[in-house]
């Protein structure tokens, strides 16, 4: 599934291709996605990509008129292909350019979602979320702050979208190992020592997976593969019963809210 840092790389990955082109025309061969694509998304023919923003995983198709919102869900990925190539399985919409490219979407699990929402207003999608973990408002104040009191376990609560954006499973469980705080402690008990570790290493957890996905940019004017998706160097996710990296100890597996959690009994407290 694609978290945050491979939204970003596809942000990146499509963004020269797009800012400042002409939609000339949008094509939905498959409008069941998520929720139904709506035919306003029609609106951003004849406008220009002002820029391509992301939010959460969500990434925002500025035009004057409105934006379109695109979110990958479980498979989905974008490419930019010449006008003329034929559409394969999944290929749900494409995006004609009046440069002569097209970016297409494929999604076989079709998970996931574009929408479009007027210029002026937030989509509903985009009106509860915290704050973007790589801005400075993502910080020890704020985190603390939110955690005052909550007795919700740390791994859901850093998890959780009203209070930070874009820590998705994988990078749940590689911070707090990081920062060796245990996943299941509740959320309130959080010193300020650890709320700084984990800020800082949140960050650095997705900054370098970001980077790691930079090496795979050329994918996205491809036609095979699945540009965005990048294999990244993990501690302990997916590692369950795995030596520790650290102290060697057997990393446990357990399920928290439903997800996988993969932790060091000995390292994290
Ligand atoms: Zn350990």
């Amino acid at each position: 599934m694609p978290e945050l840092p491979e939204v970003e790389v596809s942000r990146l990955g499509i963004s020269p291709h797009a800012e400042g082109q002409i939609v000339t025309r949008i094509e939905v061969r498959q409008p069941k996605l998520r929720w139904p694509v709506p035919e306003t998304i029609k609106n951003i023919e004849g406008q220009t990509i002002t820029a391509i923003e992301r939010r959460a995983k969500y990434l925002l198709l500025h035009t004057p008129v409105g934006y379109a919102i695109v979110h990958l869900g479980m498979s989905g990925s974008l490419r930019v292909l010449p006008n003329a190539t034929a559409p394969e399985k999944h290929d749900h919409v494409d995006l004609h350019l009046a440069s002569g490219k097209l970016i297409r979407y494929n999604d076989p699990r079709r998970f996931g979602a574009w929408l479009w929402q007027e210029a002026g207003s937030d989509h509903p999608a985009l009106a509860k979320l915290g704050p973007e973990p790589l801005t400075d408002d993502f910080n020890v104040e704020y985190l603390l702050e939110k955690a005052n009191g909550k007795r919700t376990v740390l791994k859901s609560f850093i998890m959780d979208n009203a209070v930070v954006v874009g820590v998705g499973n994988i990078y749940a469980n590689e911070s707090l190992f990081t920062s060796r705080i245990h996943p299941k402690r509740p959320a309130g008990k959080l010193t300020r020592e650890e709320a700084e570790k984990l800020v800082a290493v949140i960050k650095s957890v997705l900054t370098t997976a970001i980077k790691q996905g930079g090496t795979t940019l050329k994918d996205f004017t491809q036609t095979d593969g699945k540009p965005g998706y990048f294999a990244q160097e993990l501690q302990v996710y997916g590692k369950e019963g795995k030596p520790c990296p650290v102290c060697g100890e057997e990393l446990e597996g357990v399920k928290i809210g439903q997800r996988a959690t993969v932790f060091c009994p000995n390292c994290q407290i």
